[in-house]
């Protein structure tokens, strides 16, 4: 039987347990099971409402044809516009993409912005690419989906390996054939239309969401000691807000490898390091940790924001940390959710953690319809309390319902895209 851990994070773990070997369920499934959801209604909502795959050839720079697939997914659109990120990287899929874009309506409805869910990708390899070949390439991909794009239909965003330039080269394809159009993407640079503060939002939204939850968790963050696991957009601006709590950063990792201090590590100096060398290793007044040894550190809080997929079955028992909070997608897999939870390590999941980043692209898109700018303390204030209501409305059900986080942020999404759906007669 699942069971509330709110006390939990008062006390560290002192029995390690490993269960039996559960089959993985997905977090959708066990919401749907949870609140009783309707055959009919899970049908409708386990599956995609459109899924897009697209040719993108390109001339590259040695005058060589290349071939691309990409695509876009929809996957609910019950509440609002089709909203969701559009990652470069080899191993975009389209199982990927599809799973990402439900993420993607879950996440918008535990924070109650208007959009449903989406996602798009193309399987490519950027850090082999020029710039040249990586605007083609963006121009292409967005003429090839434009026809199921719009400010009302579906806003893409960047993700793994796209960024501001990415989106300004978006936002000029789609505004070359409909007319200047610049809340057709968010993430944009601030000078065609982006909003202040986006660059830091999901890092600043994991954080004022780990400020609320230690008041119900009764989780101390004077001195509470924080393990990072990546240190790239969320990673870096989790690393350098946190300690606005009175938390102490005491390992960072990145794709090379980590850095542990006990005493505390300086992640300002430390981000400045990481922009002269690329990498977080080697940072001075600091020792050598592996990523593997990062996440099981003994810490307060671990805070995985690089991979999906790290906490597992495999690894799940040795971690020592007292909350787990996902500020990556999927870092941890449904096997280790029940070990974690059997050993009283509290997860606060993903779709309600890193959800500050699609908050705040959703302030962008309103203050582009507007063409109206919000200061940026505005953004942060608005950002706050998007994450402070979400918390506590995640942990007035963990609390109600006696099951953890994730279970009740899943339960809480579902039960609010069932109820829109079945208004709008989807069902
Ligand atoms: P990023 O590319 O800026 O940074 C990724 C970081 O992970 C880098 O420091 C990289 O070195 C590190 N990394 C890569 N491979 C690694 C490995 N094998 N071991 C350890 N570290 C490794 O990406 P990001 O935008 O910070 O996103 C990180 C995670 O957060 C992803 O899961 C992403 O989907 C999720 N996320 C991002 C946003 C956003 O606004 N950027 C919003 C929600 C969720």
């Amino acid at each position: 039987m699942e069971t509330q851990r709110t006390q939990a994070a008062a006390a560290p773990p002192e029995t390690v347990v490993i269960p039996e070997a559960v089959p993985e369920m997905s977090p959708f499934d066990r919401a749907a099971e949870h609140i009783g959801l309707s055959d009919e209604m899970r049908a409708v909502l386990r599956g995609t409402y459109r899924e897009l795959c697209v040719q993108v050839p390109i001339r590259m720079d040695d005058g060589r044809l290349e071939v691309f697939t990409g695509y876009r997914v929809q996957h609910n659109g019950a509440r609002g516009p089709y909203k969701g990120g559009i990652r470069y990287h080899p191993d975009a899929d389209i199982d990927e993409v599809r799973a990402l874009a439900a993420l993607m309506t879950w996440k918008t409805a535990i924070v109650d912005i208007p959009y449903g869910g989406a996602k798009g990708g193309v399987q490519c390899d950027p850090t082999t690419m020029s710039q040249g070949e990586l605007q083609r390439l963006t121009r292409r991909f967005t003429q090839m989906i434009s026809y199921i794009l719009g400010v009302n239909r579906d806003v893409p965003a960047p993700d793994v390996n796209t960024n501001a330039q990415t989106m300004a080269w978006m936002m000029d394809a789609y505004s070359g054939r409909y007319g200047y159009t610049p809340a057709i993407v968010t993430g944009k640079p601030v000078e065609l239309g982006g909003s202040y503060g986006r660059d830091a939002a999901t890092g600043r939204g994991v954080v004022y969401c780990l400020g609320e939850a230690s008041k119900d968790l009764e989780l101390s963050l004077v001195g509470a000691t924080v393990a990072i696991q990546g240190f790239g957009n969320v990673g870096s601006w989790t690393a350098r807000l946190i300690g606005e709590l009175g938390c102490t950063v005491v390992a960072v990792s990145d794709v090379h490898g980590g850095v542990h201090r006990e005493a505390g590590i300086d992640t300002q100096a430390l981000f400045d390091h990481v922009s002269e060398t690329g990498t977080v290793t080697g940072a001075p007044g600091t020792d050598a940790i592996s990523n593997e040894e990062l996440l099981e550190l003994p810490v307060d809080i671990l805070i995985p924001a690089a991979l999906d997929r790290v906490v597992t079955g495999d690894n799940a028992h040795r971690i020592r940390a007292r909350v787990i909070l996902e500020a990556a997608n999927h870092p941890v897999t449904p096997a280790a959710d029940g070990i974690l939870d059997a050993n009283g390590v509290v997860v606060i999941p993903d779709i309600l953690a890193n959800a500050g980043g699609v908050t705040v692209s959703y302030f962008e898109w309103v203050q582009n319809i507007q063409q109206y700018r919000w200061e940026e303390d505005q953004v942060n204030a608005e950002l706050r309390k998007t994450m402070a209501r979400a918390w506590h409305n995640v942990h007035a059900k963990a609390t109600v319902d006696g099951v953890p986080f994730r279970l009740a942020a899943f339960a809480l999404a579902v039960e609010k895209v069932e109820r829109a759906a079945r208004l709008r007669g989807y069902v």
